[in-house]
């Protein structure tokens, strides 16, 4: 470690960032270290206070190897970060140093129990208030490697001998998470991944929009498959909610991470299996049973049994089959019926809209950077983490949950 004071700084006050702090301050800041956050909006922790719909799903309770599959391509590259800092290791941080007690819903996420996001924020700040000087309404408008690290920003310049940078993706720039860890990673010699969106809403088009806004609000279960150049490219399986736009809930969003920018161009849409538990030919085999048993009731109603019954009747209205009673249900409506009910066409209007999107998929790339403590492998002293890199997890709480273990590989290493 330098003589004297080591100066520390920290670009992007958000959820990496102030984990940063507090893992700093937990691990044994001294006075010899200095570390300033410096933060471009006025206040600290956004986008972290509109995390898990208010409430903060702070993190996943699964074991590291479980958790890694949350990851995706960035699994193996954040393993041992996740097993140095665990879920476990940030529930016993968050109810035993921040005093906030955690309660674990379905899925193993886990939520304070204020319920608040902003309590979270709040708390953490708090936490670091005595350890960390914050600096708000600071751009960084530059940065330059000299000797140590030369940062340019709307509030003055300022020298560090370490820098981390923390500044977010490009998703909810209304957050301040504007993409600029991607020019100041680049300007710095890194390679940045092609970015887009991810955990994002899915706008269909205008015949399909017909469908979803008459169901605007309700949810089902379904196994989501997206066709691009009619080829199947990805499914995912989940709770689908109609919106008057399109298409949104855990499954649609996890899907969304594959959507290419080019969709329109490849003809894209999604495929939606409200049985994936049956094949076609079970499902028509209950139809001709139900036929027999039930012969004096609508097929709109039938088909309830696999749907709610919203979802039937404009599933049957798609099929032309609305006003059918079950005796005249012929083999070419229940076809056309199991057609909508198994493999449901919505076409995709665009590629999903970074501005909605809950997380970046692409940033920094993961080669030139070493997992164990999250340095660049290019410029010595400086540290990237957060949604900067090129890591985007599932819904769920994964991705603060990477935040903070990123924050610990830093922090031990600052620390020495
Ligand atoms: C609506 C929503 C809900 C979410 N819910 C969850 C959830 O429940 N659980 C979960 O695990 N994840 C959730 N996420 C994802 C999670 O919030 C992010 O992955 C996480 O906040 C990323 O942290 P970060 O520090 O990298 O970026 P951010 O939290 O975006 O912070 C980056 C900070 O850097 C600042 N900054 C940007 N540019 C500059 C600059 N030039 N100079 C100075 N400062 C700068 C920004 O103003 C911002 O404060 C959610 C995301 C959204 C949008």
């Amino acid at each position: 470690m330098k003589e004297g004071r080591l100066k520390v700084g920290i670009i992007g006050g958000g959820a990496a960032g102030l984990f940063t702090a507090c893992q700093l301050k937990k691990l044994g800041l001294n006075d010899d270290i200095e570390i300033t956050i410096l933060e471009k909006t006025s206040t600290l922790g956004k986008k972290l206070t509109l995390t898990g719909h208010g409430r903060c799903n702070i993190t996943n309770r699964k074991t590291p190897s479980e958790f890694k599959k949350g990851l995706h391509e960035a699994g193996n590259f954040l393993y041992p970060a996740i097993k140095e800092f665990s879920p476990d290791d940030t529930v016993r941080f968050f109810e035993e140093d921040l005093g906030l007690k955690l309660k674990e819903e379905d899925n193993n996420r886990m939520f304070p129990v204020c319920d608040s996001a902003v309590k979270v924020r709040d708390t953490i700040v708090s936490y670091i208030s005595d350890k960390v000087k914050t600096i708000c309404d600071a751009k960084v408008l530059d940065i330059a490697k000299t000797d140590g690290f030369d940062v340019y920003t709307t509030k003055g310049d300022f020298k560090f001998d370490i820098l981390v940078l923390s500044c977010g993706g490009a998703s909810f720039p209304e957050t301040g998470s504007t993409g600029d860890s991607y020019a100041f990673a680049s300007g710095l010699g890194h390679t940045v991944e092609p970015i887009r969106a991810a955990l994002a809403p899915v706008k269909v088009d205008k015949a399909s929009r017909q469908f979803t806004s008459a169901l605007s609000g309700v949810s089902v279960n379904a196994n989501a498959s997206l066709y691009c150049s009619g080829s199947k490219s990805a499914s995912s399986e989940g709770d689908v909610l109609f919106a008057d736009f399109g298409l949104t809930g855990p499954a649609i969003m996890e899907l969304s991470r594959e959507i290419p920018t080019d969709i329109v161009d490849m003809n894209g849409w999604i495929e939606l299996d409200f049985t994936p538990f049956m094949s076609d030919e079970q499902i028509d085999k209950e139809f001709q049973k139900m036929i027999d048993e039930h012969p004096d009731t609508k097929v709109s109603t039938l088909a309830s049994k696999y749907v709610p019954s919203s979802v039937s009747r404009e599933l049957s209205a798609r099929a032309k089959v609305t006003d059918l009673y079950a005796q005249n249900f012929t083999k070419q409506n229940r076809k056309a019926l199991c057609k909508e009910i198994k493999h449901l066409e919505l076409g995709i209007e665009e590629a999903p809209n970074i501005d909605k999107a809950y997380v970046t998929r692409g940033g920094v790339r993961l080669k030139e950077v070493d997992k164990r403590t999250m340095q660049s492998t290019i410029v010595s002293g400086l540290y990237i983490i957060g949604e900067a890199l090129d890591i985007d997890g599932i819904s769920g709480g994964y991705n603060l949950q990477a935040c903070m273990s990123e924050a610990y590989a830093v922090s031990k290493s600052i620390l020495g």
